[in-house]
């Protein structure tokens, strides 16, 4: 396999000014690992326009009264109902009843959170479009601009805690619904045409969503993954859940020299050199840490510290996409992947989307 292209001694790569590892001014190379990790971003990024377009096409369907041609509705346009998903888990865990309005949606965010419990926040690294598309803007912004910035400590602290504090919102709101109210939000019309919703966010964009869409971008360009790391609360979420991962990014101290290459990698600036496992709710198991470091064998995803083996890059892009591949197959293999509302119901809900009473 080809390996890293070295940047010489002393050229920055981006790291974190504020905590003295450099400002994020050149970037020398791109491992093979990073190519896998595209290829696998891409793929979600493919799976998920092509979800987008045929949702498109299955509204206006609706939309037109049914003279287009019909569109099948593809179920994985559930996976961006998360808060509807958290209350199908919770409603199928206490009811036994495997809600049959987002199923599909469901069996996206168990997927979602294994991988967080197993692999750290892979998600974000590997799947999530937001996180590919804020990973791009701050490349972007590193190569028009010379650097990428990172906000003071004293403002990064509390800021990104304010992810925590959304998902705690959206959490607690979930854990502290009786069985009666989830099944009444699970089967009401709000929920039914929830991803409608969501399409016509899109589509029928204000302009204050545009505005605040266009500052959440500038603001990417110059501050690495702003979104995720300050306001994503799905993120908190996986996070949160991440810091049990068995697999860590795990440093060998007798082999490690200090240089602090894996540190100026890293887009989430931890501070990997003086870890020797990587527990931060931040790490998305990017890999670029691993990539960076000159010395074999010294930084590795593994189990414990003392494990032998150790998962390369390419073995969690298969796990991912594997898991992926079981999960949504066997969802469809037993009947828990497309919903079950009528097409008669579909095209009342759909026309009359935005009407005050299907307001939550
Ligand atoms: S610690 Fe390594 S794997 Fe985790 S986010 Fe930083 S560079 Fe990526
Ligand atoms: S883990 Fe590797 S890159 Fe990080 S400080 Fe040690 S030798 Fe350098």
């Amino acid at each position: 396999m080809p390996m890293l292209v070295k940047r010489k001694k002393g050229e920055d790569t981006g790291g974190d000014k504020e905590n003295g590892l450099g400002t994020g001014s050149k970037q020398g190379y791109f491992s093979d690992s990073q190519w896998i990790r595209l290829l696998v971003q891409v793929f979600f990024l493919a799976i998920i326009l092509w979800t987008g377009y045929r949702f498109y096409g299955f509204v206006s369907y609706y939309q037109n009264h049914q003279e287009a041609a019909m569109v099948q509705r593809p179920p994985g346009v559930e996976g961006f109902l998360p808060i509807s998903s958290l209350m199908g888990l919770k409603y199928w865990i206490l009811s036994g009843d495997f809600n049959t309005i987002h199923p599909a949606g469901m069996v996206l965010f168990a997927l979602f959170l294994l991988i967080a419990l197993l692999m750290k926040k892979g998600f974000c690294g590997w799947i999530c479009p937001i996180g590919f598309l804020s990973e791009y803007l701050w490349k972007a912004g590193r190569k028009v601009f010379g650097r990428n910035f990172m906000l003071p400590r004293w403002a990064d602290y509390p800021l990104r805690s304010l992810k925590y504090l959304l998902m705690i919102f959206f959490v607690w709101a979930v854990i502290t619904m009786n069985l009666s109210d989830l099944k009444d939000f699970l089967y009401g019309s709000y929920n039914k045409v929830a991803d409608v919703k969501m399409l016509y966010f899109f589509t029928q964009m204000t302009t204050l969503t545009f505005w605040v869409l266009i500052v959440l971008m500038v603001l990417s360009l110059f501050v690495k993954n702003f979104w995720c790391r300050y306001l994503c609360p799905y993120g908190a979420l996986l996070g949160f859940v991440s810091i049990f991962s068995p697999l860590k990014i795990t440093r060998n101290p007798e082999t490690c020299t200090g240089c602090a290459e894996c540190s100026h990698a890293c887009p989430s600036n931890i501070r990997v050199h003086q870890k020797q496992r990587i527990r931060s709710d931040e790490c998305m198991s990017c890999y670029a840490c691993v990539d960076a470091c000159p010395e074999p064998d010294t930084l590795k995803m593994r189990t414990s510290k003392k494990s032998k083996l150790s998962l390369p890059a390419w073995a969690y892009a298969a796990i991912i996409v594997g898991l992926f591949l079981l999960f949504t197959g066997v969802a469809r293999l037993t009947g828990h992947w497309h919903n079950s509302i009528p097409p008669t119901e579909y095209h009342q809900l759909i026309n009359n989307a935005n009407n005050p009473d299907l307001q939550h």
